[in-house]
């Protein structure tokens, strides 16, 4: 049996226009849901935007380099069947073409001179195809055109696709702009398709998200939504479906899916003030709203006593309002991060504390849940293998959720790079690896391979960094080492 693939969907991308800062923002949805787009088999999105020439004006555009970015946070491929893909003429298109390939990327629905405009992927044993079509033109510019919604010849490639064994994907540009339901025309499209063999529906245009439907097992995504995108501000505007498919033959693939619903309208931020006599240790940007679309400030101070102070903080008309506040203790660190996968955020407090429980005065995870009003303990750490001197939190890469990772000192003098899983009340170590020597500045990222870690680490031999690739589930490679 092949292994499960995981295929990543998401709403309307451009990169130009307001949407540029976004690509560069921690808080924007390139970097919130990387780990979940470099983690996944296949990631594709819809790339509504021509080329910057002087014909764009307004419209919808991408910069070449910026395509570059989508590249190295793990994207494969997009739809190109819409109508803005040929905003800048037949040239604007060759252009698309010619920079998607030069990044070793396909694109769907648009063919050049007859080409075939459906791009496929070999990925863990099976073929990939992303049938991609549009409701809405303009179709044709000169030699160029764009594959349109026409239910009996997308059956009819769908068919021939499935009989060869391709799992196809169908991509579809319609419905009306902010209209968030799926019309009973499109149900009957979408039933036709996958009649014919899709594995899925994966639909945009609406620039908001429509229903998600299930047809003989498989998902209809009326409209992904936003995922890049600066006008039609909406709250919840665009959603990252992730698809798991097993079987070995399209006929017989098991379809599962879960979806994260998103606000990508995201501005440069601005932190809320410092309050008066207090000075700021830190500030950091999480989403605690059950609708997960709202973003709110944890500021970190300490006030005359020199006692630190946490406040979640959330912005109102004309100024901020205290969402929470509380936790004076001796904190350490903190980060925010999702640890539990349920689309909120938590914050994780290093803390030096002692209790009756824990009587050792050693530095412990807490993991607190912000709610209106308080900061609602979820679990205050013990049970940690061995004393912690560094940590971050790190991506899964197949999901949202974060895990932490710290390095701890053992026994004769072997340090150890320990990866901690929320299990439902409390972080359990999944993975560990022991080094001998130094171990230091422990940093997590992600690229189009997956999630890493990057540590320092001095030996006798001399200093080095070292990555740990995370290869499946719970389990990790050291990958490569160099020196600085
Ligand atoms: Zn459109």
């Amino acid at each position: 049996m092949p292994l499960p693939l995981s295929l990543v969907l998401v709403g309307d991308i451009l990169t130009g226009r307001g949407v540029a800062p976004l690509l560069k923002s921690p808080q924007s949805s390139v970097w919130r849901y990387q780990s979940l787009i470099a983690g996944a088999d296949l990631a594709w999105g819809n790339l509504e935007a021509a080329p910057r020439s002087a014909q764009t004006g307004r419209k919808p555009f991408y910069n070449a380099g910026d395509l570059g970015t989508l590249r190295s946070v793990g994207f494969d491929g997009f739809n190109l069947a819409n109508n803005h893909s040929l905003d800048a003429g037949s040239g604007g298109a060759r252009q698309t073409a010619r920079v998607l390939a030069s990044l070793g990327l396909k694109g769907a629905g648009l063919s050049l001179d007859s080409s075939n405009p459906v791009p496929t992927w070999n990925v863990s044993g099976r073929r990939v195809a992303l049938v991609g079509a549009t409701q809405w033109g303009p179709f044709v510019k000169d030699n160029v055109r764009l594959t349109r919604l026409e239910t009996g010849s997308l059956c009819h490639t769908i068919r021939e696709l499935t009989a060869q064994g391709v799992f196809v994907v169908a991509s579809l540009h319609w419905g009306t702009e902010g209209v968030a339901t799926i019309s009973p025309q499109q149900r009957g499209i979408a039933h036709q398709l996958i009649d014919a063999g899709a594995i899925a529906v994966w639909g945009h245009h609406p620039h908001i998200v429509g229903p998600i439907e299930s047809y003989k097992g498989h998902p209809i995504f009326a409209s992904t939504g936003n995922f890049l995108w600066d006008t039609m501000p909406a709250p919840q505007s665009g959603l990252v479906a992730r698809l798991q498919i097993e079987g070995e033959t399209p006929q017989s693939a098991k379809v599962s899916w879960k979806t994260w619903r998103i606000d990508p309208q995201v501005r440069a931020l601005k932190a809320p003030p410092t309050p008066k006599g207090e000075t700021r240790v830190g500030a950091f940007v999480g989403r605690f709203d059950a609708n997960n679309s709202r973003l709110s400030w944890i500021v970190w101070t300490r006030n005359r006593r020199s006692n630190p102070v946490l406040r979640a903080m959330e912005p109102v008309p004309g100024g901020w309002r205290v969402r929470a506040m509380g936790l004076p203790r001796e904190v350490r660190g903190i980060q925010i991060g999702d640890l539990n996968g349920d689309g909120r955020d938590e914050v994780v407090v290093e803390l030096f504390q002692r209790s009756k429980l824990d009587p050792q005065n050693k530095p412990r995870f807490h993991v607190y849940d912000v709610e209106p009003n308080r900061f609602k303990p979820l679990w205050r750490g013990s049970m940690l293998s061995r004393p912690f001197f560094a940590w971050c939190l790190v991506g899964r890469g197949d999901d949202i959720a974060r895990d932490v990772a710290a390095l701890e000192r053992g026994q004769h003098g072997l340090q150890w790079l320990t990866l901690y899983r929320w299990n439902g009340f409390g972080l359990r170590a999944v993975w560990q690896q022991s080094f001998e020597g130094q171990l230091s500045r422990l940093q997590s990222g992600c690229d189009a391979q997956g999630t890493f870690l990057s540590l320092h680490i001095v030996t006798r031999s001399g200093a080095k960094t070292l990555h740990a690739r995370r290869i499946s589930g719970e389990n990790w490679r050291v990958e490569d080492t160099f020196a600085p």
